[in-house]
């Protein structure tokens, strides 16, 4: 079982095998986290995106990580919050597992995920945390390929949150 881990930090520093993008459909680049690896990667990751054919909401499609420090981009796009009762809670939860899944079968040792959702898609916080740790926890189950999952939060606040839990001192 990999060390499940809450850190502070901007994604786009993390020396890992693979950084997780909270992207949209079109997978052209947005705000947010997705334009911070945008700007960090270069214009080659938008070249790279641009064969995609995007994604929808609960996939996830990966990419290199051109010049971030990180090996790969696994860019998926989260569910918009409508009140709950759209299905968001199933789609998060793919995002989640897709890219587990996807880590797995590229050899990705390493992962961080950012708070998927919870900035401009705006799906609350207290129950996005709850899916990121209990889908994660579960892909994980039996892992002979990942080592270390960090879940990357960008606030104080957010990261007290994922802290409890997990459980983390
Ligand atoms: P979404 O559209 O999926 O809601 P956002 O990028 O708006 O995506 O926000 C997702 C989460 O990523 C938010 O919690 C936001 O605070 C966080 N975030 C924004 N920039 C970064 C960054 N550079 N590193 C890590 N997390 C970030």
């Amino acid at each position: 079982m990999p060390t499940l881990r809450a850190i502070r930090a901007d994604i786009t520093t993390l020396h890992v095998d693979a950084i997780v993008n909270a992207a949209n459909a079109s997978l052209l680049g947005g705000g947010g986290v997705d334009g911070a690896i945008h700007r960090v990667a270069g214009p080659r990751l938008l070249e790279a995106c641009r064969h995609l054919g995007g994604c929808t909401p609960g996939q996830a499609k990966l990419t290199p990580g051109f010049d971030l420090a990180a090996k790969h981009i696994i860019h998926t796009v989260g569910p918009i919050w409508q009140g709950g009762s759209s299905g968001e809670a199933e789609i998060l939860r793919s995002c989640y597992r897709e890219c587990i899944a996807l880590a797995e079968s590229n050899n990705v040792a390493s992962i961080a995920f950012p708070a998927i959702s919870t900035g401009v898609y705006n799906y609350p916080m207290r129950e996005a945390t709850e899916i990121a740790i209990s889908t994660v926890s579960a892909a994980v189950e039996g892992t002979q390929v990942i080592g270390e999952v960090l879940f990357c939060c960008f606030s104080p606040g957010d990261l007290a949150h994922y802290r409890a839990v997990l459980m983390q001192p």
